[in-house]
């Protein structure tokens, strides 16, 4: 079995000195969870600039789906790089992006005829959506929710409300975007119960929202994570999406899947909104779709995606070179890593469950497939969130060679590659339980 190897003390000599380096070169806007320089990486391993080995539960948050530097998609990169490196979508047409268009518009969940615009990042996809609503609709309004997580150019970040500071001043941005309570059962914001509740929180869309202050027939789109992911891989309860997406047929709202986190086979199925059997009329994906080459894609019903030449473009959007990594991605999730995460991700569950049962800490713990988070509380019963230990977890579990990142207030989340196998998730396990025992043992 193999486990983390920490020799030096962390940050080592030579990351000290790179960091100190980026601490001047480098925008002081990233939030870094700790002294961690790459060198390289292998699977679910990554090595330090200072010969530190560790087992990374992160996959650079949820992109490198087939694990560091997947053979086959280093494989498909030299192939594609040695042929085609740019051409540029937005004025040339060239086979890789044609051919990952087909795959993903035959990919996306169900029968509808589906069209695919490509850009580079998440905040590309969830733009690119956006603007289509707004363009197919010409309605001014939007829904999104708190806890909602999108990215931070200026139109996304209109749709974000994860965290203030992300907006800080920032504004004005987009205007007409109302933000809705989540979904978020183990808090729920209208204090109620599941399944008693009668899933309230699509009622009060209704009555009051609709019939006080949002005009539904001027709402062009709902833009939600099927798991919100960045506000703490939250999941809905399994009749929540079915009976949003009936409220917003009934308005003619379209319903926009922000798959960015979610999509391309993380939780099991190649969409998370499969497990809720919602068929959305526009996806959002990017992150794990091309294995760690930038790349985002915005799927759409082809009756919506009807805006002419010149509505929107991207230089790089659907380089060669990441269509091809995301087609061998692709390949890699049909031919079994979507099946494993499935089955590691109910490891993980059942793994940190049990962790569960020996530390009062761990309120609550939750995920489908390998999108997992675990929330840190002070105490069970009032749920009092514990941000200060699941900080110093992480940090205590770097030190020990285990990768984690946090999510929402008091979360930390499981996001390893689909690759990851049986043995590293119990080292993860038994690391982590090393280092809850010595924050709140
Ligand atoms: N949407 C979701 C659900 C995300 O989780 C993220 C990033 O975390 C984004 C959009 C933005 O993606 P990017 O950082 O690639 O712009």
């Amino acid at each position: 079995m193999r486990l983390p190897i920490i020799k030096t003390l962390l940050p080592g000599p030579e990351a000290a000195r790179l960091i100190e380096t980026d601490h001047a070169y480098v925008s002081p806007s990233y939030t870094r969870i700790y002294p961690l320089v790459v060198e390289r990486g292998e699977g679910l391993w990554v090595h330090d600039a200072d010969g530190n080995q560790f087992l990374d539960l992160t996959a650079g948050i949820a992109v490198c789906a087939t694990g560091h530097c997947h053979p086959r998609v280093v494989q498909a990169i030299v192939a594609q790089s040695q042929k085609l490196l740019h051409m540029s979508g937005t004025d040339f047409y060239y086979t890789a992006q044609i051919e990952l268009a087909e795959k993903l518009a035959k990919l996306a969940p169900g029968a509808r005829q589906r069209k695919v615009f490509f850009g580079n990042s998440g905040a590309e996809a969830v733009e690119a959506a956006f603007k289509l609503a707004r363009w197919h609709s010409r309605r001014e309004l939007n829904l999104a929710f708190f806890g909602a997580f999108h990215g931070r150019t200026m139109g996304a970040l209109s749709l974000t409300a994860s965290k203030a500071i992300q907006k800080k001043y920032y504004n004005p941005l987009v205007p007409g975007i109302t933000h809705i309570p989540y979904p978020y059962c183990y808090r729920c914001p209208y204090g109620m119960c599941h399944p008693e509740c009668g899933i309230a929180c699509v009622n009060w869309l209704e009555d009051p929202l609709f019939r006080t202050s949002v005009p539904p027939e001027e709402v062009a789109a709902i833009f939600v994570e099927p798991i919100q992911g960045e506000g703490g891989y939250i999941v809905p309860p399994p009749e929540f999406h079915q009976q949003l997406s009936k409220l917003m047929k009934k308005y003619d709202i379209l319903y926009v899947a922000d798959e960015v986190q979610s999509g391309m086979g993380r939780t099991g199925r190649m969409f998370a909104m499969e497990h809720f059997g919602v068929e959305p009329d526009i996806i959002a994906l990017a992150k794990g779709i091309a294995s760690g080459m930038p790349l985002g894609a915005m799927v759409a019903g082809a009756d919506i995606m009807t805006w002419e030449a010149g509505s929107h473009a991207s230089t790089f959007g659907g380089n060669p070179i990441a269509c091809k990594a995301a087609m061998a991605t692709i390949e890699l999730l049909e031919e079994g890593l979507m099946a494993n995460a499935a089955a590691r991700g109910g490891q993980l569950l059942v793994g940190l469950r049990d962790l569960q049962k020996h530390f009062e800490c761990l309120g609550d713990v939750r995920g489908i497939g390998l999108m997992v988070a675990v929330e840190l509380v002070r105490d069970r019963h009032t749920k009092e969130r514990a941000a200060d230990w699941r900080n110093q977890i992480l940090q205590k579990a770097f030190s020990r060679g285990l990768l984690l990142l946090p999510c929402g207030e008091n979360a930390i989340r499981f996001c390893p590659a689909l690759s990851v196998s049986r043995d590293e998730i119990e080292v993860g396990l038994a690391i982590l339980a090393e280092a809850i025992g010595e924050v709140a043992g």
